[in-house]
């Protein structure tokens, strides 16, 4: 299969269980059957699937937004914007729900939905890891006798809705998405680790975001490895919360990181971001959209502000319940950072492909920074002609 958004949800929903969900040679997810004679010809993993269906499944619109951070100053710190994220899994365990969130499993590199049912398991879903996650093993987790919440990205949540829409399980469930850039390639985060880990050892913990400059300049990849740090104890992971810790690798987006520049330059996203992302701005299958409150209202705050969308009267009830302060706006000022379209593939993305594929384990510098030149001169001329306009 070429074209897909590698959701998982497929797989999950396969009653002969012969998807299998691998990483192809561009370093996105996609599945695979792993033996076509066992098929039934249901169609169910067709109903279930977000990508070939071109409408979203449950396009609400916008029922309520607010700028939104946590009341606890330790989750704010920890979490990307102002943890509504967190705050929300928070109260919905308390209530008996159980959470199917992503955290990052430095063993195998992986992004990976995982279940926490207790607030301390809870923590290791903090922080936005921007790797497409896998979604496999935690999706199967889940089972129809309890209550969950489940985070994804917004075509990882259509594909959902719609599962749980086709076996009536609907009402034991609430979705969240967020505003969604796209996600980069695996082969590329594997790179960059690489280069990393000559320096820090075996990662043993990675951030994508931390505040020790603020909000604003927040994109920063951490890193501890086993030359620099000490496992962590999740379970005794909430101090995590707590700690002013800074890890050994620290690079930020505003300093020139490589990953940010390749992922936030579009250089090397899942073509499926570009060509058929249906999800940008107010298009959502979740009851609850939440991400970073970027534009002009928030623009002093240095804490982080996260933007909450309710799509859904259930989505409204529980941002009501939370430990946070919700301050309503209309949808253009919560979303005013928020891109309106898909991205559009780098001219140089095809270079970055083939590189990304070479054996090599990681790149040079200097190579980056002849495609980032090269990629100057092709857009040169676009806006050159622009500003004639
Ligand atoms: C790939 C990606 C792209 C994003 N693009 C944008 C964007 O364009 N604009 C914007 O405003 N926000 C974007 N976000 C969301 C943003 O980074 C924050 O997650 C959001 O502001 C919520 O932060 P928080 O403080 O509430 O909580 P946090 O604690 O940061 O919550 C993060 C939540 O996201 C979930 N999560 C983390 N990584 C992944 C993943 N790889 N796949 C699925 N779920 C994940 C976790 O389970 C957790 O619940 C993106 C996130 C990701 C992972």
């Amino acid at each position: 299969m070429n074209d897909c958004y590698g959701c998982g949800v497929c797989a999950i929903a396969c009653p002969k269980t012969i998807i299998k969900i691998q990483l192809n040679k561009n370093g996105f997810y996609e599945p695979k059957i792993t033996d076509i004679h066992k098929c039934l010809d249901c169609g169910i993993c067709i109903d279930v699937c977000s990508f070939v269906h071109n409408e979203i499944v449950s396009n609400n619109s916008v029922l309520r937004s607010y700028a939104s951070w946590s009341n606890d100053p330790n989750v704010r710190r920890k979490c990307s914007s102002g943890g509504i994220g967190f705050e929300v899994g928070r109260t919905l365990i308390k209530e008996g729900y159980k959470v199917c969130g992503v955290r990052y499993n430095p063993e195998k590199g992986i992004a990976e939905h995982y279940i926490s049912d207790t607030i301390e398991d809870l923590v290791q879903s903090i922080g936005s890891k921007y790797i497409q996650s896998y979604t496999v093993d935690g999706f199967k987790s889940i089972d129809r006798n309890n209550k969950y919440l489940v985070i994804g990205t917004p075509c990882q949540i259509d594909s959902f809705r719609r599962y749980i829409r086709k076996f009536k399980i609907e009402d034991n469930f609430v979705l969240m998405d967020f505003f969604c850039h796209s996600v980069p390639s695996k082969l590329m985060w594997d790179k960059y680790l690489h280069r990393v880990e000559k320096v820090t050892g075996k990662t043993l913990y990675a951030s994508w975001r931390n505040k020790f400059n603020g909000w604003h300049d927040s994109w920063a990849i951490s890193i501890d490895g086993d030359k620099t740090g000490k496992p962590i104890d999740w379970h005794d992971s909430y101090n995590i919360l707590v700690s002013e810790k800074k890890a050994y690798w620290n690079s930020r987006w505003s300093q020139g990181d490589i990953f940010y520049k390749l992922f936030l330059g579009d250089y090397c996203s899942n073509p499926a971001c570009s060509k058929s992302c249906k999800f940008k701005y107010d298009r959502s299958s979740a009851d609850i959209r939440i991400g970073d409150l970027w534009g002009k209202t928030y623009e002093n705050d240095k804490d982080g502000v996260s933007a909450a969308v309710a799509f859904t009267e259930k989505g409204n009830d529980v941002l009501h319940k939370t430990d946070c302060v919700l301050v309503s706006h209309t949808f253009e000022t919560v979303a005013e950072g928020q891109m309106k379209h898909n991205i559009k593939p780098a001219r140089t993305a095809f270079l970055v492909k083939y590189i990304l594929r070479l054996n090599a384990r990681s790149i040079p510098k200097i190579i980056w920074n002849s495609i980032f030149m090269i990629e100057r001169i092709l857009r040169a001329p676009s806006k050159f002609y622009k500003r004639l306009k």
